[in-house]
């Protein structure tokens, strides 16, 4: 039997980074923050715990909800613990690049959670290879440890620093060793990391819901290119403030990766993506008697479109939240089993009615198309699709599993080819000045995937999508 995944046409999101420093039960709660983070990587977790002697780790394939239990976090002992979920962007799906990495090296045991895609991870490896570095995995993340462990100078923190300096790329990086948990941001910004305290511990996460469910009060968002290095005592130390570049933050993020309930890059999620459906409905006025979202990421931008159109919002597509990863999909003379088993339209609220559907993007198009075939048969009268960003013509290379070019439909068609591709009635994408009217300036954020304006300079290369050999071990 074929294994399918059910997301295949979506964005594969990208990984989610917690950690904890200074509280006695932090490998527990990391993984509550992952969980809060597990939207942002479903193909494995992992935690790296401390108590300033020792590292203990867990690490598997799976969501955090299969990777842990009472018996593999109770040997995750220690006041200090970092954790990350992970969906591969570079590196393949195996456990040898489940994160975080932790290695042993003269300075002690290092651990590193990663978010992010460093764009000269390629040439950098080369140059260590040549140097005698062995490398144990296909991650780019690895480059950073072994640069670290490269430098001749004692001081952790110079250690920390200097190799920072010749990553290149997206990074939201937590550094863990025995007496000090490091936060790094890259100078560009391109992902969030976020600040928090709970009593006495410091707590930093990818996004502002992960401290929310532990109760943390948020403190800021790390600037970008700032780093951090949070003590054994809780104190708090800015090692790099910010380098003078201009920022790029991933305009993705807001459109479809974080949580609603997250706030990002000083914004309110849920706030960002209904402004841009009220753009939407703007730029794309159609006349129809019930707009509804292609749930989850699309939810608010369609609350958007309802309250600037006054058609009325309905729930008509229900969403399976208990989809894993892969299913075992039937015979192939089940069509379109691959979207059914995800989403199922509300005949009640479909059949003989205009309908507007909204969605935050379109990847390859296949899901879109069955999706609307789905609501066809449901018995809507008309379809019209609105989508909350401007077409995906190019790959990312800032850490986000966006297709080649080839795969991008809207690389190969144009907007009218696509709605008659799709069957709809009309397709109208939000334009670059809409969605930047609702999640900001245009100068502090990257659209590379929309506008091939790739910002943060790219190797050679790096368009092959897998950047390294591979690797020796593929099971622990
Ligand atoms: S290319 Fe697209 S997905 Fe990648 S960082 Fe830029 S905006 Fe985000």
């Amino acid at each position: 039997m074929p294994l399918h995944r059910p997301d295949d046409d979506r964005f594969h999101d990208q990984c989610g980074v917690f950690g904890i420093f200074n509280h006695p039960e932090a490998a527990r709660l990391t993984y509550l923050g992952l969980y809060a983070l597990q939207h942002r990587g479903q193909e494995s977790a992992g935690i790296v715990s401390t108590d300033g002697v020792v590292a203990h780790v867990h690490r598997d394939m799976g969501l955090v909800s299969e990777v842990f239990d009472e018996e593999t976090l109770a040997p995750l002992v220690g006041d200090a613990a970092i954790g990350h979920n992970r969906y591969s962007t570079t590196g393949s799906p195996t456990l040898a690049n489940a994160q975080p990495i932790l290695v042993n090296y003269r300075g002690g045991f290092l651990s590193v959670a990663h978010n992010g895609n460093l764009v000269n991870a390629r040439t950098l490896r080369r140059r260590l290879e040549r140097s005698g570095s062995i490398f144990q995995s296909t991650m780019d993340t690895e480059v950073l440890v072994h640069l670290i462990a490269a430098e001749r100078d004692p001081s952790r923190d110079h250690q920390v620093l200097a190799a920072l300096e010749k990553i290149r790329g997206a990074y939201s990086l937590l550094i863990l060793t025995r007496n000090a948990l490091y936060a790094a941001r890259d100078p560009r910004g391109f992902r969030p990391l976020i600040l928090g305290r709970r009593a006495g511990a410091a707590v930093v996460a990818s996004e502002s819901c992960a401290l929310d469910l532990l109760g943390a009060e948020p403190e800021r968002e790390l600037a970008p290119g700032e780093v951090l290095r949070i003590g054994r005592d809780g104190t708090i130390e800015t090692l790099r403030s910010a380098p003078a570049r201009a920022e790029c933050m991933c305009v993705f993020e807001q459109i479809y990766f974080a949580r609603p309930d997250s706030r990002l890059f000083g914004l309110s999620v849920d706030e960002a993506r209904r402004r841009s459906g009220r753009e939407l409905a703007r730029e794309h006025p159609v006349e129809a008697d019930c707009v509804f979202a292609v749930p989850d990421s699309s939810n608010s931008a369609a609350l958007g479109f309802s309250e600037e159109s006054g058609i009325p919002f309905e729930l008509g597509l229900i969403r399976n939240h208990y989809v894993g990863r892969t299913f075992i999909q039937p015979g192939q003379e089940v069509r379109d089993f691959g979207v059914k088993v995800k989403y199922n339209p509300v005949r009640s609220i479909i059949e003989g009615r205009r309908v507007v559907v909204v969605d935050d993007s379109i990847v390859r198009g296949t899901t879109s198309k069955s999706l609307v075939s789905l609501i066809r048969e449901s018995g809507a009268r008309e379809v019209h699709l609105r989508i909350a960003s401007p077409p995906l013509r190019h790959p990312c290379y800032y850490g986000i599993d966006i297709p080649d070019r080839e795969q991008l439909i809207a690389a190969k068609m144009s907007v009218p080819e696509i709605r008659d591709f799709m069957s709809v009635d009309s397709l109208g994408y939000l334009s670059f000045e809409g969605m930047y009217r609702a999640v900001g300036d245009r100068d502090r954020h990257c659209d590379a995937c929309m506008s091939g304006n790739y910002r943060e300079p790219l190797e050679p290369g790096i368009e092959e999508k897998t950047a390294f050999e591979t690797p020796i071990l593929t099971h622990a």
